[in-house]
């Protein structure tokens, strides 16, 4: 049985003891909310804490509201209630059916969207056991000084698995933060960085709140396709968010954000089609366009050039999907 080094444990009850908690412990400091990623991969020795501070109290994180035109969801909120959620299945059905697809329904029970979009990166290399890992001398991200996925290479380029991100770019969302300066607000496109060992670029002692999504138009389709070995349980192994704006049945705008590659999704701009209806040739360009532009690494299970393959393949299922948007 893996067990948890001894750490502590602090329980707060409302955000700002949270983010006091988080400035007081500094850098030996986790949040967890779920606990379905960080517990896991403290056992494994993957991650270190010495001090754990729970958000499953924090009220303030939790709520999904229709407001202003957007729809707010506490990051506090369970991926089982946002696959069910009666708004975000008539305003954000691609979200529903993303967070549908995260794991099993005893992990879609406990884990949640924040914790959905500060998912850490996966690497075949790291995602092992500590003897595993010892037995290959390390890597950047683990005790090493070097990635076996682009050997010579300066940073980790594990993947960011999760399935609510490319989905939420491509709805636009944005975050609301707050740490110990304050609120602020951030595309959720630029949470992102290209280091995965440091992926999530909040600041030191910053709590994601909430991530407020625009209604959209109803010229505004987005679809989500993922492929992974089991349907039942696993990580994506290609992933893809499809966003169309469509205005008397020709292409007004789009936005293509693909998962599962690097450690912040890739984000590609369809506005070059403009003016095309939204048809079986459309969807083959724009399959072959995500296979120009996306090269996967082997740094997550099963063959790159497959992958590459198969995301060209679910470009292309996914603008077929939307292809029946009303003029
Ligand atoms: C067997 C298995 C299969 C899985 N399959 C999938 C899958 O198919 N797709 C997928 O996307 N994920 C998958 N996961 C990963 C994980 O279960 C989910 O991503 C889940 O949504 C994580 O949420 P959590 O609340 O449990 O996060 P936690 O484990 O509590 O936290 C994850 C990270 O986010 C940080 N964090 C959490 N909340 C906040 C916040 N409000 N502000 C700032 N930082 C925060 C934590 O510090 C930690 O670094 C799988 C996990 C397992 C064990
Ligand atoms: S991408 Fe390289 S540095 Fe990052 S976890 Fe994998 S092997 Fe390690």
């Amino acid at each position: 049985m893996l067990r948890l080094s001894p750490l502590h444990l602090h329980q707060p009850r409302d955000l700002a003891q949270a983010v006091a908690l988080l400035a007081e412990h500094g850098p030996q400091a986790r949040l967890i909310a779920g606990g379905t990623d960080v517990l896991p991969s403290l056992k494994l020795g993957q991650t270190q804490a010495g001090v754990l501070v729970s958000l499953r109290r924090v009220p303030e994180l939790l709520g999904i509201d229709l407001q202003d035109g957007q729809l707010r969801i506490g990051a506090g909120t369970r991926l089982a209630e946002i696959a069910t959620d009666a708004d975000v299945l008539a305003h954000l059905p691609a979200l529903a059916h993303a967070a549908s697809r995260v794991a099993s329904p005893q992990i879609r029970n406990m884990g949640t969207l924040g914790g959905n979009l500060c998912l850490d990166t996966r690497c075949r290399f790291i995602n092992q056991s500590d003897l595993w890992r010892e037995a290959l001398g390390g890597c950047l991200k683990s005790h090493g000084s070097e990635c076996h996925v682009v050997p010579g290479g300066q940073n980790c380029v594990a993947a960011l698995s999760s399935d609510t991100a490319p989905v939420l770019i491509a709805y636009g969302a944005t975050l609301e933060l707050l740490g110990p300066q304050g609120t602020r607000e951030l595309a959720l496109v630029d949470l992102y960085g290209a280091d995965g060992r440091h992926h999530v670029l909040l600041q030191p002692g910053e709590v994601l709140v909430a991530v407020r999504v625009p209604l959209p138009g109803p010229g505004t389709r987005v679809a989500y396709r993922k492929w992974a070995v089991r349907k039942s349980i696993d990580f994506p192994l290609v992933s893809v968010a499809v966003r169309l704006d469509v205005a008397a049945g020709r292409l007004t705008g789009g936005t293509l954000a693909a998962g599962a590659l690097n450690p912040r999704p890739r984000v590609l701009d369809l506005a070059k089609w403009a003016g095309r209806a939204v048809d079986a040739d459309l969807a083959a360009e724009l399959g072959q366009f995500a296979f120009d532009r996306c090269r996967p690494l082997p740094n997550v299970p099963y063959d790159a050039e497959y992958r590459r393959e198969r995301l060209a393949v679910e470009v292309r299922r996914a603008v077929l999907e939307l292809g029946v948007i009303p003029s």
